[in-house]
């Protein structure tokens, strides 16, 4: 009874591990991602995070004097400032994945981060 037990789960276990395998080796390795920059539901802005716009910053301004200033260093994208009164997009920090928008609700701006290939359904954290 025990060995029968034991093909099973050695069976499961090994196709666990070249389940995990396939995953690390079709992961793209130099998966880039864009982050879009959102007003009011309009695109206004692409800032790629591959690299290519490290150090670049661009600042979106509103109504009633809003001012949002976004920055990229290497790969990454956070909201340096804003003048909204809740500060949480600010707060946001960096980011440089796909599914953690920043958002900033005062300003109506979002910063929507994608992958620029067909891999980015497998970004699912
Ligand atoms: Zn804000």
């Amino acid at each position: 009874m025990i060995k029968k037990l034991l093909i099973p789960i050695g069976i499961t276990a090994a196709a666990a591990l070249g389940c995990a395998a396939a995953i690390i080796i079709g992961k793209p390795p130099a998966q880039s991602y864009t982050a879009y920059v959102y007003q009011n539901g309009k695109e206004i802005a692409r800032l790629p995070l591959d690299g290519s716009a490290d150090g670049k910053t661009i600042t979106v301004t509103g109504e009633d004097g809003a001012e949002n200033i976004i920055e990229v260093t290497g790969k990454k994208v956070q909201m340096k400032s804003a003048s909204c009164p809740d500060q949480l997009c600010v707060k946001m920090g960096w980011r440089d994945r796909p599914n953690s928008p920043i958002v900033c609700l005062p300003h109506k701006i979002v910063i929507d981060i994608k992958g620029t290939s067909d891999g980015t359904d497998a970004e699912i954290n």
